[in-house]
C-alpha cells in the first residue's frame, strides 16, 4: 500500500504555510502593493501599517518590543548579520574572541569560522552525548575579551534543548558586556517559553519552521538595557534602521506576522499533542525493533522531533524503501555532502551510527494515523534490510 500523498514527518527542514497565513498574504500581492517606504502615498502607509502590525505580532512571540525587530530574508542572514554585524561595530579594548558550540546549524558555525580565518580567536565548545553544553566548561571558556556568545535555543536535528537562561546569565556574570546571540528558528511556535526577556541580546528566527512562508525572517536586536550595536552587512537605501537595506517583502512579513500570532495561541496545546505522537512513534519503534537508540536526550528536547539510530540498516536504504514518508537523514542542510552529520559526530557518534541515523520532525498536519502508518512501514523495511545484511 503506498499512499497519493506522503505522510511528512519533516518539519524541522520546512512547515507548510498555514491557510490562515496565506490568506493574510493575498492581498498585499494584488490589491496592497504598496512600497512600505513610499509613506508619501496611501498604498505606502498602508502597507507600512501592515508592516508595523506584523512587527508588533512577531515581538509579542518572544517577548520584545516591535521597535527591536530587524526584518531579513530568514535564520541563515539574520545569524550571519548577529554575528558578523556584531564584530563588524567594532569591540571596545579590541575584544576579539567569540564563544560558539559544536551542533550549531551550519548558518552560525560557517560565518564564524569565516571570521576566524580573518583573525577573530573562536571557541567551539564541545556537548556531551545528549547535545548538551557543559555550563561549567562554557564558564571557564569565557575571557575578558570575549565579545559574543553565539548558542542555538534548540537542535534541527536532535531537538536537545540547551539551558539558555543559564548559559546567559553565566555569561553575563563572568563578562557583563558580552553580547548572547540566541539562534532560536527551531525553538519559536515550539517552546512557549522562548523569550528574550532571560537577557538574549541578539535572536534569529524564520518564518517557514512556524508555518509561514520561505524566505522571511527576522533578527531581534536589544534597544535597551543596554542597546547592542551592530553593523550592517547590506547597504543601501537605509531600511531597518540603518541594518538591511532594500525594499521589504510586505507579503512575506504580512504572513511572518500572522503565523507568529498563530504559533503562540496554539504552542501550548501543539507541544502537548505533538510529543505525544512522536512518543508513540518512538515506542512503536522500539517496542517492535531491537537494536535501536534515541540521539539526544528523552526529557530536554523539542516536542516534535526524533532522532534514532537504527542497527545494520542505512539512512539512505531506509529512505529509499519508505518514498512515501518524508523524513530527513541528518541536516537537509547538508545532505548534498556524504560527510555524516556534524551534530551526531559532536555528540560522540560513530560514522556508522549517524549513516543509520533518521530524524522524525512532526508537526501540526500529523495525527496518530501518519505514526502507526509510518511505524509500520520502518519496522518491515528495517526487518528486510536487516535480513538481507544476513545472507
Ligand atoms: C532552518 C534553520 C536555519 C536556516 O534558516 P533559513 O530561514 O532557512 O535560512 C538556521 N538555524 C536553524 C537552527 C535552522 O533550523
Amino acid at each position: 500500500m503506498t499512499r497519493d500523498r506522503p505522510i511528512y514527518f519533516d518539519h524541522n527542514a520546512t512547515t507548510p504555510c498555514d491557510p490562515h497565513v496565506l490568506e493574510s498574504m493575498l492581498p498585499f500581492f494584488t490589491e496592497q502593493y504598496g512600497n512600505a517606504a513610499s509613506v508619501g502615498h496611501r498604498l505606502g502607509r498602508e502597507a507600512e501599517k501592515a508592516v508595523s502590525d506584523a512587527r508588533r505580532q512577531v515581538a509579542a512571540l518572544i517577548g520584545a518590543s516591535p521597535g527591536e525587530i530587524i526584518w531579513t530574508s530568514g535564520a541563515t542572514e539574520a545569524n550571519n548579520l548577529a554575528i558578523k554585524g556584531v564584530m563588524a561595530a567594532g569591540q571596545p579594548k579590541g575584544r576579539k574572541h567569540i564563544v560558539t558550540q559544536a551542533t550549531e546549524h551550519k548558518a552560525v558555525l560557517d560565518p564564524i569560522q569565516r571570521l576566524a580565518r580573518e583573525g577573530f580567536s573562536i571557541t567551539v565548545l564541545p556537548v556531551d552525548h545528549h547535545g548538551k553544553v557543559n555550563l561549567e566548561q562554557f564558564r571557564i571558556s569565557l575571557r575578558q575579551d570575549t565579545a559574543l556568545v553565539s548558542i542555538m535555543w534548540a537542535n534541527n536535528e536532535t531537538g536537545t534543548v540547551q539551558d539558555i537562561a543559564g548559559l546567559v546569565s553565566a555569561a553575563k556574570a563572568v563578562v557583563p558586556s558580552v553580547v548572547f546571540h540566541c539562534d532560536a528558528t527551531q525553538a519559536a511556535g515550539k517552546l512557549p517559553e522562548v523569550d528574550v526577556s532571560v537577557g538574549i541580546d541578539l535572536m534569529s528566527l524564520t518564518a517557514h519552521k512556524l508555518y509561514g512562508p520561505k524566505g522571511c525572517g527576522a533578527l531581534y536586536v536589544r534597544r535597551t538595557r543596554p542597546s547592542v550595536s551592530i553593523r550592517s552587512l547590506i547597504d543601501g537605501g537605509g531600511h531597518e534602521k540603518g541594518l538591511r537595506s532594500g525594499t521589504l517583502n510586505v507579503p512575506g512579513i504580512v504572513g511572518f506576522g500572522k503565523a507568529c500570532e498563530l504559533a503562540g495561541q496554539c504552542v501550548v496545546n501543539e507541544r502537548e499533542r505533538v510529543s505525544r505522537l512522536r512518543d508513540r512513534l518512538w515506542l512503536l519503534l522500539s517496542s517492535q525493533l531491537d537494536g535501536i537508540h534515541l540521539n539526544g536526550p528523552s526529557d530536554a528536547r523539542l516536542p516534535n522531533t526524533l532522532s534514532v539510530a537504527f542497527d545494520g540498516a542505512s539512512a539512505e536504504s531506509m529512505m529509499m524503501a519508505c518514498d512515501d514518508i518524508c523524513f530527513s537523514a541528518g541536516s537537509a542542510c547538508t545532505i548534498a555532502s556524504i560527510e555524516p552529520s556534524h551534530v551526531l559526530r559532536a555528540m560522540g557518534f560513530s560514522e556508522s551510527r549517524c549513516f543509520s541515523s533518521l530524524r522524525f520532525s512532526l508537526g501540526r498536519s500529523n495525527s496518530a494515523v501518519h505514526v502507526d502508518y509510518a511505524a509500520e512501514r520502518l519496522i518491515t523495511v528495517v526487518r528486510s534490510l536487516r535480513s538481507l545484511r544476513e545472507v
